[in-house]
C-alpha cells in the first residue's frame, strides 16, 4: 500500500469507545459484536469492566498500607468474578482455556505485588490491569467467533509528557506506526485509560480516561467521527443522578461540551473534548442499551442562543484574600496567581472587588502551603466543601435575561460567588456542597420548566 493510500484509510477510521457498563458482563460483551463488526474500518477503545478499576484502587490502597491479607482477599474476589465471566463469555473449550490462562497471568501478576515493595509505579501497573483484561477478553471472543481483530497495546502509542498532558504529536506518529504493521486490517481494539508517561513508565489518563483515549485517537487520525458508547442516551440537560426529569440534548458545541465535562457531567472525562475540538472531529454520545436512540452530537458551529444544560462539580475550596494593598495596586493579582502557579494548582473561578479577591481550586493538595504564602498579602479565609454550578449555553451578544433567569431559579439558595462573562458559554455559581442537589433541582425547574 502506498503511504498516501495508508493515510487515506486511517483518516477514514471511526473511533468507538465503550465504557465500563458497556463491557460490564459476558452478555454486554457479546452484544458489542453488533456494534463493532462490519465493513467500516475502526478502532475500538474499551474501558475496564464496570467496578474493576474501583476494585483495583482498593487493592492498591491495601498494598500501600501493607495490608497484604486484605489485598489478597480483594484480588481473590475480583478473580472469582472474572472466572465467572470467562465461563459465560466463551462457548468452546479452547476459548475457555485461553480465557482462564489470561486470568491466570493477570491475577498472578497482581498477587506478585503482595511480595514486593509498593510505590506509585506499581500502583499504576495495578490500575492498568482492568483495560488489559477487557480488551484481551473481547479480542479472544471475536477470534472464537471467527472474526479477526488486532489488539493494539495502548502503551505503545498513548503518551503523556512531563506535565502529564497528552503528547498528541507522539501519539499520532506512534499510532500510525502501529497501524502500519497491520496492512489491510480493519478492526483494531485498544485499551482506554492507560498510557506511558515521560519516563516511559505505565501511567493513566486519570479516572474516566478512556473517553480521553478515544478523542486523542480520533484527533490523531483526524477520524470522521468519535463515538462514545455508554449507558445513557447522550448528554442530558442536568445530572440524571440527582434530578428526576432530564432529557438528552441533541446537539452541543465543542465549547458547551467542554464546559459541561470539566464542570461535572460525568458522561465525559473532564478534558476529553479538547483534542476533538482542536482537530474538529465530531463526537457522538450513544447508548449501548438503546443503540437506535439519537444521542448527542458534539460539533462546531452551533450558533443558537440558548441555555443548554447544567452540571455541578463538588470538592471545591474557595479562598478569599483581603488586602488594603489591592486598592489601586497593579501587580497584586499577578503575585497571587504566581503562588498558585508555584504549587501547580489550577484556579477554576475568580471574582474580585476593590479590596479582595476570591478564587476556587479543586485540588487542595498544597492548600496549607498556598495559604501560608498568601498570608503575606493580607487576611486569608478558606471555605471547604463548596460546589460549582455551571450553567452552559450560548449567551449571545445582547445577553439579555439569562442572568436573571438563573438567579430567579436560585432565589432560595445562598450564593457564595458568581462568574459571568468569562466566556459566552458559561455562568458559574459557587454554593455550599450541601445545597448542590437543591440548586440543580431548582435550576431544572427554573430554566427547563421540569
Ligand atoms: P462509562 O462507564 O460508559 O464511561 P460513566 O459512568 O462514566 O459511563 O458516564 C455515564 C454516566 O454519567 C451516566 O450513567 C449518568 O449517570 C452520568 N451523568 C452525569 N451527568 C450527566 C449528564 N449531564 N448527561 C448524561 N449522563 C450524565
Ligand atoms: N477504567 C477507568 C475508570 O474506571 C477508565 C474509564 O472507565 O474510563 O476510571
Ligand atoms: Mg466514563
Amino acid at each position: 500500500m502506498s503511504s498516501f493510500a495508508r493515510f487515506y484509510s486511517y483518516s477514514n477510521m471511526l473511533v468507538l469507545k465503550f465504557g465500563g457498563t458497556s463491557v460490564g458482563s459476558a452478555q454486554r460483551m457479546q452484544a458489542l459484536v453488533k456494534l463493532t463488526v462490519d465493513d467500516r474500518p475502526k478502532i475500538v477503545v474499551l474501558s475496564a469492566m464496570s467496578g474493576t478499576t474501583n476494585s483495583l484502587v482498593e487493592i492498591a490502597n491495601a498494598l500501600y498500607a501493607k495490608e497484604n491479607d486484605k489485598a489478597k482477599s480483594l484480588i481473590d474476589a475480583l478473580e472469582k468474578k472474572y472466572r465467572g465471566v470467562i465461563e459465560e463469555l466463551y462457548t468452546t473449550d479452547a476459548g475457555k482455556q485461553k480465557g482462564h490462562e489470561l486470568i491466570d497471568s493477570h491475577f498472578n501478576y497482581l498477587r506478585s505485588f503482595t511480595l514486593d515493595l509498593f510505590t506509585a509505579n506499581e500502583e499504576k501497573a495495578v490500575l492498568a490491569q482492568g483495560e488489559l483484561l477487557s480488551t484481551a477478553m473481547y479480542h479472544y471472543f471475536l477470534a472464537e467467533k471467527g472474526t479477526k481483530s488486532v489488539l493494539l497495546p495502548a502503551p505503545d502509542f498513548m503518551r503523556i509528557d512531563e506535565n502529564e498532558e497528552p503528547d498528541l504529536a507522539y501519539i499520532e506518529s506512534h499510532l500510525r506506526k502501529e497501524l502500519e504493521k497491520h496492512p489491510g486490517e480493519i478492526l483494531f481494539i485498544t485499551q482506554g485509560y492507560i498510557c506511558r508517561n515521560a519516563f516511559g513508565e505505565i501511567d493513566n489518563l486519570k479516572r474516566g480516561g478512556s473517553d480521553y483515549t478515544a478523542t486523542l485517537i480520533g484527533a490523531a487520525l483526524q477520524s470522521p467521527e468519535i463515538q462514545i458508547w455508554t449507558d445513557i442516551d447522550g448528554m442530558h440537560n442536568n445530572d440524571p443522578r440527582v434530578v428526576d426529569k432530564t432529557f438528552p440534548v441533541t446537539e452541543l458545541s465543542f465549547e458547551e461540551a467542554a464546559e459541561l465535562a470539566y464542570f461535572g457531567a460525568k458522561i465525559l472525562h473532564p478534558t476529553c473534548v479538547l483534542p476533538a475540538q482542536k482537530r474538529k472531529v465530531p463526537v457522538r454520545l450513544l447508548n449501548t442499551m438503546q443503540p437506535e436512540a439519537k444521542g448527542t452530537v458534539i460539533r462546531e458551529n452551533i450558533s443558537d442562543d440558548r441555555i443548554t444544560a447544567v452540571a455541578a462539580k463538588d470538592g471545591i475550596t474557595a479562598i478569599k484574600i483581603k488586602s488594603g494593598r489591592m486598592l489601586l495596586a497593579y501587580g497584586f493579582l499577578r503575585s497571587v496567581f504566581e503562588v498558585f502557579e508555584r504549587y501547580r494548582t489550577p484556579i477554576d473561578m475568580i471574582t474580585t472587588s476593590e479590596v479582595a479577591v476570591s478564587l476556587t481550586i479543586d485540588n487542595p493538595k498544597h492548600l496549607d502551603a498556598i495559604v501560608e504564602e498568601l498570608n503575606a498579602f493580607g487576611s486569608v479565609e478558606v471555605d471547604r466543601d463548596q460546589a460549582i454550578l455551571c450553567i452552559v449555553g450560548r449567551f449571545g451578544a445582547e445577553k439579555q435575561g439569562y442572568a436573571s433567569r438563573v438567579f430567579d431559579a436560585l432565589k432560595e439558595i445562598p450564593i457564595r460567588m458568581i462568574s459571568y462573562g468569562g466566556s459566552e458559554h458559561n455562568i458559574s455559581i459557587l454554593v455550599e456542597t450541601k445545597r448542590k442537589n437543591d440548586a440543580l433541582k431548582a435550576l431544572n425547574k427554573g430554566l427547563f420548566n421540569l
